[in-house]
């Protein structure tokens, strides 16, 4: 039978905390997390965040518009352009449709 874990490692992180409905405590959500890198990077994968900074949405578009949003930084000119563009497509096959 094995022993259980207590806070610090990837089982207390669920059984102490997540199957409760519990807080994460630091020491759980960091053993957690490096878990998660280990896992994507023995996946070929990028770590969560490198992965999020490397889809980043370009600005000029609909995703960079709510990008700018999200981060509560204002919205560049191009961003703005796009996302009034979208707009204006996403009313134009309103009225079509009707
Ligand atoms: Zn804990
Ligand atoms: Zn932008």
């Amino acid at each position: 039978m094995r022993t259980l874990q207590g806070h610090g490692t990837r089982a207390g992180y669920y059984r102490l905390h997540i199957n409760q409905g519990i807080p994460v405590c630091g020491p759980c959500r960091e053993a957690n997390r490096v878990y998660n890198v280990k896992r994507r990077r023995a996946a070929g994968m990028l770590p969560a965040d490198e992965f999020n900074a490397a889809r980043r949405a370009p600005c000029g578009t609909a995703g960079g518009y709510k990008r700018h949003l999200k981060a509560s930084e204002p919205t560049c000119i191009e961003c703005r352009a796009g996302n009034a563009r979208r707009h204006r497509e996403y009313m134009r096959t309103r009225r079509a449709a009707a």
